[in-house]
């Protein structure tokens, strides 16, 4: 038995401890930051991987692989992006024992492996739109403390690089983009919020960033990914033209979309509680475990009727486990919840003699299924935990924004806080040392609890441009 810190009281040893205990990584490996994926981590990493491919592929995108080392020359070209990641990259510098003329960089991002190749691609304006993604590993020399999933130097990314005809176009992927996470996020059951972030604090070399935030408790907020426009702030510097129809050259516009591993990291922040993980069923390595309980003079029936419901949910399609080790039932039940598994099929000598199972989900919800309709019963049952689990994560949603009239509202802040701001940087930054924090940013689209006019800004005062922004402290 582990005692885990209590989640309110301490959000990241919370975290930590839980990460740890149910087995999803192992961080003893000889590097800061590069930790190992257990199979039962690296199970729920592929179903996450599975639907963002899912989602993504839904709108036209396709998977590349490119290599993972850049030329240093290709690596400096777009001026912002290589100021942005210099301090951050891993090089390479030697092949055996003889030094490199031109250096080689662990790919921190592939902006610069793909676009040189991009440039080749794309000659005419029938080879746009071009919507590619690749989901691989990159690399960033973090310096903070690191944490599992959430901050590493090793990072299972997700990364879509798209080209198109014109800024128009581009801002339409965007939206493609920004509403394919919408679809993910409800397999994820993670509400969030998708914010225009300030201009200082855009992605190196963007026109603008969109990112997705959401709230973990306390001020603290979790980005999960992001959305950028790149207009032809890339395509200029790599040579990614086209002739139109009507012959003439015209550089692409661009974007991008990243998610990573971080997501499951926000998966465990957000749906963990006082028992362990929570998974939603479309994450979970294994969505029923299947618990017989012999008990004494009860003969095999408990066992085999615990093998004929796993044969018939594989059959089914579902991730079934038979957990048939010499444990007490008591210390499996503690250690599934650990886990997250979503529902737990309990099988006793009453249960084996009435062709029954009892079932109890992740959240407590509890009751017996019958064999003759296990398949269909099953599934009613891991829809009513995914529900319950979706409207228990909105509720503390909705609960963990506070609005902050003043800077003074903002210091020592236990919410994430919406506020009026007037768009001007000074005063963005007042907003951040005030809440020793972020400026997340601007909504893309005015949230239902946001009611009424902003109102005068935060810090100066002023009305003129005030528009809904909200700040927190990133984890
Ligand atoms: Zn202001």
């Amino acid at each position: 038995m582990v005692d885990l810190p209590q989640k309110s009281a301490d959000l990241i040893e919370w975290y930590l401890a839980v990460v740890e205990a149910a087995n999803l990584t192992d961080k003893r490996y000889g590097i800061k930051g590069m930790n190992i994926w257990t199979p039962y981590g690296f199970a729920a990493r592929r179903n996450l991987d599975r639907i963002m491919v899912r989602e993504i592929e839904a709108t036209g995108s396709r998977a590349v692989e490119f290599p993972l080392l850049i030329p240093a020359n290709e690596f400096a070209k777009e001026k912002e992006h290589i100021k942005g990641f210099d301090a951050q990259v891993f090089w390479v510098t030697k092949g055996g024992l003889t030094d490199l003329d031109i250096p080689l960089v662990l790919r921190p991002t592939s902006e610069t492996a793909m676009y040189p190749v991009f440039a080749t691609w794309v000659r005419s304006h029938r080879d746009l739109p071009l919507n590619v993604y690749q989901i691989v590993n990159v690399f960033r020399y973090e310096t903070k403390t690191t944490r599992p999933f959430i901050r590493v130097r090793e990072i299972h990314f997700f990364e879509e690089h798209t080209c198109q005809a014109d800024e128009a176009a581009a801002t339409d992927r965007v939206r493609s983009n920004l509403e394919a996470f919408r679809r993910m996020a409800e397999a994820f059951a993670l509400p969030y919020l998708a914010l225009r972030r300030p201009e200082w604090d855009k992605f190196p070399g963007a026109y603008y960033t969109v990112a997705l935030d959401t709230p973990v408790g306390g001020a603290h907020t979790l980005q999960l990914g992001s959305v950028h426009h790149y207009r032809d702030n890339f395509s200029g510097p790599y040579g990614i033209r086209y002739e139109t129809a009507d012959g003439s050259s015209r550089l692409v516009h661009q974007t991008t979309f990243g998610l990573s591993e971080r997501l499951l990291g926000a998966i465990v922040a957000v749906h963990g509680d006082a028992k362990g993980v929570v998974f939603p069923t479309a994450i979970a390595p294994y969505e029923v475990v299947i618990v017989p309980i012999p008990g004494t003079g009860t003969g095999e029936a408990p066992r085999s009727v615990a093998a004929e419901i796993l044969t018939r949910l594989r059959a089914a399609g579902r991730r079934a486990h038979l957990d048939d080790g010499d444990e007490r039932p008591g210390a499996k039940y503690y250690r599934w919840e650990l886990q997250g598994a979503p529902l737990r099929l309990e099988v006793g000598r009453r249960e084996a003699e009435s062709r029954t199972a009892m079932a109890v989900d992740r959240l407590g919800q509890k009751g017996p299924v019958s064999l003759a309709a296990l398949e269909s019963e099953v599934a009613e049952r891991l829809a009513r935990f995914d529900r319950t689990l979706a409207e228990r994560a909105l509720a503390s949603f909705r609960d963990a924004f506070a609005p902050a009239r003043t800077l003074a509202d903002l210091r020592g802040s236990t919410s994430v806080r919406t506020i009026a701001w007037c768009g001007r940087e000074a005063c963005g930054h007042e907003v951040e040392s005030a809440i020793d924090g972020a400026l997340l940013g601007t909504p893309e689209e005015i949230p239902p609890f946001l009611t009424g006019e902003p109102g005068p800004c935060v810090a100066c005062g002023s009305t003129e441009g005030s528009r809904w922004a909200f700040a927190g402290q990133p984890l």
